[in-house]
């Protein structure tokens, strides 16, 4: 067993490490509070090679491995988890459905100009009213001579409405399986198609400072060039999409905890009562102690299922895992951090306060914390 990461692994985590403290956690506070896209960010993400760290250099990708791409979004996500998910969305579900499934012509056309940062991309899967019952897709695109005419709505759409946002990839029903099942198929819709319709941003608890949109589709049409790989293969393709998402997800969350940690070292070290630092009250320690254990466990289990996966051995329990126990501790990490500053924790103008809204979401998106629980049962 060999627990050591290679040269480049640890170039690409120092990199990202440096720029996350010395570009991302400036900004953190000021992102939080106005909701502001930070384009300039993701600009210089881009020409860093951060938007496309998995994808061969071939298509514009930095040609890294994947577990590189965690340990890059681990440090992005420690910096701001919005930052984080921004270049999650963008990687795992906007650009790796290219790569994975396109074409040729669709690779050269969409995932190149996504890998150099010059454009993001975003994956609309959830609706209105399939979340979790992700297979219960109500969007359906029906075929007249060469064209696809999409009809529906999606919701909480990662990406969708930036400036540099160039289009989605959707999930649509476009038949029945002859199981009866709905025949889903994936397309490729490009943002300014007509009936292509973004909506205005949410307003969140969390990750404010990420695009998060709803879509719809009114009698929006594509060519059949844009429909993702064989028609009826959208379920596995999404499948496949989100176990490679959950061990990234799993992480950002590590990510995200490392910060909770921090900030209490830190703080727990300063902040004096009784006449001692509270630092040195067993209880505090106590609660570092778990965090800190929790962090390291949570952290071999997202490199595990990145090592699985880069191996191309089965992962689907692995990465449900990673997902799972890094988001939940995350959350863990996110209240003790918050109980270490006391009332100060609870103000804005100190960190952990941001990182406990923000730590919600990482046990929903991309599969919810029961979700994981019913792939990881299935699997056993
Ligand atoms: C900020 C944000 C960004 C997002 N970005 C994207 C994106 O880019 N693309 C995209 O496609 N989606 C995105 N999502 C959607 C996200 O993946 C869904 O919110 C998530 O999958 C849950 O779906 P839902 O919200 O409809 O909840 P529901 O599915 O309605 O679930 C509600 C509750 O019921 C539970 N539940 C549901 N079914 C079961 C069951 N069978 N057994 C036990 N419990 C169950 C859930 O765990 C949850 O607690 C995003 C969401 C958010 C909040």
């Amino acid at each position: 067993m060999d627990f050591s990461l290679s040269d480049e692994q640890r170039m690409i985590r120092d990199m990202c490490r440096d720029f996350a403290d010395s570009v991302i956690r400036p900004r953190a506070e000021e992102m939080d509070r106005t909701g502001a896209f930070p384009y300039d960010i993701v600009r210089q993400m881009g020409e860093l090679g951060l938007l496309g760290l998995p994808f061969p250099e071939e298509y514009g990708g930095a040609g890294a491995d994947f577990l590189s791409y965690c340990l890059a979004l681990e440090e992005i996500g420690r910096g701001d988890a919005a930052v984080g998910i921004t270049m999650e969305a963008h990687t795992s579900l906007g650009a790796s459905p290219f790569y994975l499934f396109g074409s040729e012509e669709q690779k050269r056309t969409y995932l190149i100009p996504l890998a150099r940062g010059e454009q993001l991309w975003a994956f609309g899967l959830t609706e209105p009213g399939a979340g979790s019952d992700s297979a219960g897709t109500e969007t359906h695109a029906e075929r007249h001579g060469d064209t696809w005419h999409i009809h529906g709505a999606k919701a909480f759409i990662t990406n969708a409405g930036t400036d540099i946002t160039g289009g989605v990839t959707i999930t649509a029903v476009t038949g029945r399986q002859p199981s009866g099942h709905k025949e889903i198929t994936n397309f490729i819709v490009p943002k300014g198609t007509a009936g292509y319709l973004i909506g205005n941003p949410y307003h969140k608890m969390g990750w404010r400072a990420s695009d998060t949109r709803p879509l719809a589709f009114e009698d929006c049409q594509v060519p059949d060039v844009n429909r993702l790989g064989e028609r009826g293969d959208g379920f596995q393709q999404f499948m496949a999409i989100l176990d490679a998402g959950r061990v990234a997800i799993g992480a950002l969350s590590v990510g995200l905890a490392q910060a909770c940690y921090d900030e209490s070292v830190s703080y727990a070290r300063e902040r004096h009562q009784f006449g001692k630092p509270i630092a040195a009250f067993q209880a505090i320690q106590f609660k570092l102690a778990d965090m800190a254990t929790e962090i390291e466990l949570a952290r071999l289990m997202y490199y595990k299922a990145a090592w699985l996966h880069m191996r191309g051995q089965p992962y689907t329990k692995e990465a449900s895992m990673a997902k799972l126990f890094a988001s939940e501790t995350a959350k863990r990490c996110a209240d003790q951090a918050v109980q270490i500053h006391g009332g100060y924790g609870f103000m804005d103008e100190y960190p952990v306060s941001r990182y406990w809204r923000n730590v919600k979401v990482h046990e929903i998106g991309e599969g919810t914390s029961e979700v994981q629980r019913l792939i990881i049962a299935k699997q056993l």
